[in-house]
């Protein structure tokens, strides 16, 4: 009996380049002052580039820490030998106190509830439970909302002996919007406001080892943001996190996605491609079959507006894009069945990059990345 754990014939694949993904690392690392630390996030498998991989490339570069955004996610770098601490960024939903404790794992609280949960977890363990308070600064998501309620979870963290506070964050709404006034304003005041509280904290008298607020683009834009530990992302994966700011810093794609052509045909004018006839060819062309589609992620919204990059060429994705096929332009390109096809393309410059493909639809990187499902294999390059 024959068992695939991952499709091994069809020639689709997202190449991960580990190589690439610590160059962006010690690129990253090289922004930090001595002494500030460095938490890698891996939520999301590792924006779809794999996290139990990723986790093991980065924390080899010099990452110091994990960061994820369920319990789930931190079980499963656990389980594969990751010993790295690791942040749970979201909600910690009261089922999941108990693996929190036995796995290790470093968890956001944002209410005396979330301590009389760990605690009733952590009865009779010997390890202490660390946490994270996180501070509603203004991203309105997640978080205690004012000074009281903040010295109040602090206070019910001292009194609950298993109980360790080890950090205190916030996050920003607007940190990729820093080329504008309006978003400069507003990550100045989360800023400002998370400083107020931090000192207000202190005057208390609690002591707090970690504090961190900076994503990706707030640790690109400056220092006054890094406070004690930066949460890079999406930087890490090789975007800037704000296309247009100027790539000041050599960031590198990490993930390419791949195929080969399984059809190539000689159409007369007229000719229909694929569901509902949205392409028709207008003189006679080659049109080529790829064995992707948007059960592996690729958007069905690219249909008829994005390329793809064949034998150093950049070819249009012609017709509708089906679940699993879709078909592209390569009139007057010499190509053969088997030629590699690039759909998202490690060269930022590309036509055929995530960049580009998210800049025509409106969106981020970070969701083309994310939509990349588990039928594609992903296969590492160290
Ligand atoms: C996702 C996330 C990050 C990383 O954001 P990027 O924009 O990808 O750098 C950092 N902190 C928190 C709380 C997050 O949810």
């Amino acid at each position: 009996m024959l068992f695939l754990v991952r499709n091994v014939w069809r020639q689709t694949e997202a190449l991960v380049h580990l190589d690439r993904l610590q160059h962006n690392i010690r690129v990253l690392k090289a922004e930090l002052s001595p002494g500030v630390q460095m938490m890698a996030t891996v939520k999301a498998d590792g924006y779809g580039h794999g996290a139990v991989e990723v986790s093991k490339a980065v924390l080899s570069a010099g990452a110091n820490q994990l960061g994820v955004a369920t319990v789930e996610e931190a079980v499963v770098l656990r389980q594969s030998g990751i010993e790295a601490p690791i942040l749970v960024y979201g909600a910690m939903p009261e089922q999941a106190a108990s693996a929190v404790v036995d796995y290790d794992i470093t968890v956001t609280v944002a209410g005396a509830k979330d301590i009389q949960i760990l605690a009733d977890a952590a009865n009779g363990h010997h390890r202490p439970v660390r946490v994270h308070v996180k501070l509603d600064t203004g991203m309105g998501r997640l978080g205690v909302r004012s000074i009281e309620e903040m010295l109040n979870v602090l206070s019910h963290i001292s009194d609950a002996s298993p109980i360790e506070l080890e950090g205190m964050f916030t996050h920003l709404s607007s940190a990729d919007e820093m080329h504008l006034a309006d978003g400069r304003v507003y990550t100045e005041m989360q800023r400002r406001r998370f400083i107020d509280w931090l000192d207000a904290a202190k005057h208390a008298g609690y002591h707090i080892p970690i504090a961190h607020m900076a994503n990706s683009a707030a640790m690109l834009w400056g220092p006054e943001y890094h406070f004690d530990m930066v949460r890079p992302g999406i930087a890490m994966y090789g975007y800037h996190p704000a296309s247009v700011w100027k790539q000041a810093i050599d960031l590198q794609p990490v993930l390419e996605l791949r195929t080969g052509i399984t059809r190539i045909a000689r159409m007369q004018a007229g000719e229909a491609v694929s569901y509902g006839r949205t392409y028709v060819t207008e003189k006679e062309e080659v049109i080529a079959t790829i064995p992707v589609g948007y059960a592996d992620g690729i958007p069905r919204a690219l249909a008829n507006r994005a390329y793809v990059e064949v034998n150093g060429a950049v070819v249009p994705i012609v017709g509708t894009v089906c679940m699993d096929q879709l078909m592209i332009n390569v009139t007057g390109i010499d190509v053969e069945v088997g030629d590699p096809v690039i759909i998202y393309s490690k060269r930022i410059e590309s036509k055929a990059s995530i960049q580009h493909h998210a800049d025509l639809l409106a969106t981020i990187p970070y969701e083309l990345l994310c939509r990349i499902t588990s039928r594609v294999p992903r296969h590492y390059i160290f």
